[in-house]
């Protein structure tokens, strides 16, 4: 991810990244990092990054190319119907 688009709530283009893997430490505190049962690797968790507006805290995630690409046949992960006014 080398581009983002601007802030869906604000449209805001502000926005700063920061990359996680998940499992770590987050957010500087005692809340853990999100985890993404099955789409890491063999000893390590799913790289993610977190993407915030400056202009309204809004919070946005995205989980690495590698992870995405378990999806499909990772247990536990359902794909959901798209609403029909989608
Ligand atoms: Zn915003």
């Amino acid at each position: 991810m080398n581009d983002v688009r601007p802030c869906s709530e604000c449209k805001g283009t502000e926005i700063f990244r920061r990359r996680y893997l998940s499992g770590q430490k987050a957010l500087g505190g005692d809340i853990e990092g999100l985890g993404f049962p099955d789409l890491g690797g063999v000893g390590y968790g799913a790289m993610y990054s977190m993407l915030v507006c400056a202009t309204c805290g809004y919070v946005r995630l995205f989980v690495s190319d590698e992870a995405r690409s378990k999806l499909e046949d990772a247990p536990g992960w359902t794909r959901m119907p798209l609403r029909s006014d989608a």
